[in-house]
């Protein structure tokens, strides 16, 4: 009999213990956020591209929680950017979250410094929220404007500290401006082994990026890595694909699925272009 008892309670511990490791659960959140990067604003006339299509940008997003600009806000960090940026992303009214890339940081050393970090005190450094029970991690590995990165070490600690309070459970969006799978063809960030040591043991469901200008994606470990291209289409992209918008992210649990959308209609904008080419030549040719 006591043999049956102690079997029994063996059992019971087993099964107590399997559960408290257990492979993460199915989640029930269902929400869905946009994730776009790269808009640098008033390059080639970008500033007049966001500006005629915000309206349209605001009626799109309605169905979002959010807005995530993963950095390359601007074309090369001026302060008028950010302010007509700023004044812009109200518009939206949606909370827009974002990060610095490269671009936004090449004014960082003049006079007037810290430009970004003045306009978004709240997208600056490395930071972690859950929304709906999903975690949303804002990886800062910028380093200053220089277009290729390393994860410093100091980066791997606060993330493994930040990461010893998560429970394993919870599923996990990264989010950073430079690309973080390490096959990425272009501008992959070097030492990002000190971010997956911290991460691959948590139940991190997908990674997003910019910088690489480019709608690329693979798997490392069954974890979808995203990267997308510019916003808009003032700016090229490095694949030299015309897709130019941003990715509209349902989030189904312990699973994303992106959806592509335009925000500039990139050949009506040609065709315009073109129109007013032709009507330039004309006046030349009256004159
Ligand atoms: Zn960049």
């Amino acid at each position: 009999m006591r043999m049956v008892i102690y079997s029994a309670i063996i059992t019971l511990v087993a099964v107590l213990l399997s559960c408290s490791v257990q492979t993460p659960v199915a989640h029930p959140a269902r929400f869905e956020f946009a994730f776009c990067s790269d808009i640098h604003f008033a390059c080639n006339h970008g500033d007049e591209q966001l500006k005629r299509n915000i309206d349209t940008w605001r009626r799109q997003l309605a169905s979002v929680d959010f807005l995530v600009v993963a950095g390359d806000l601007t074309c090369d960090g001026a302060e008028d950017e950010f302010i007509q940026l700023q004044v812009l992303f109200k518009s939206l009214k949606k909370p827009v979250y974002t990060l610095p890339g490269n671009h936004d940081l090449l004014l960082e050393n003049v006079e007037d410094d810290h430009l970004y970090r003045k306009c978004f005190p709240k997208g600056f450094g490395c930071s972690y929220f859950e929304h709906h029970g999903i975690g949303f991690l804002f990886l800062d590995i910028s380093d200053g404007g220089k277009a290729s990165v390393t994860i410093k070490e100091d980066v791997g600690q606060w993330l493994a500290r930040k990461m010893s309070r998560v429970s394993i459970a919870t599923p996990i969006i990264v989010i950073s401006h430079f690309p973080l799978h390490p096959s990425t063809p272009e501008y992959a960030t070097r030492k990002s082994d000190r971010i997956f040591s911290a991460l691959d043991q948590k139940n991190v469901i997908g990674y997003l990026s910019g910088h690489y200008h480019a709608w690329w994606s693979m798997e490392r470990g069954g974890v979808p890595f995203y990267t997308v291209g510019s916003l808009l289409p003032a700016t090229n992209n490095h694949d030299t694909s015309d897709k130019h918008g941003y990715y509209k992210v349902a989030v189904l649990g312990n699973e994303i699925k992106v959806e592509f959308v335009e925000l500039v209609d990139a050949k009506q904008l040609i065709e315009q272009e073109k129109s007013e080419e032709t009507m330039d030549g004309e006046d030349f040719f009256k004159e």
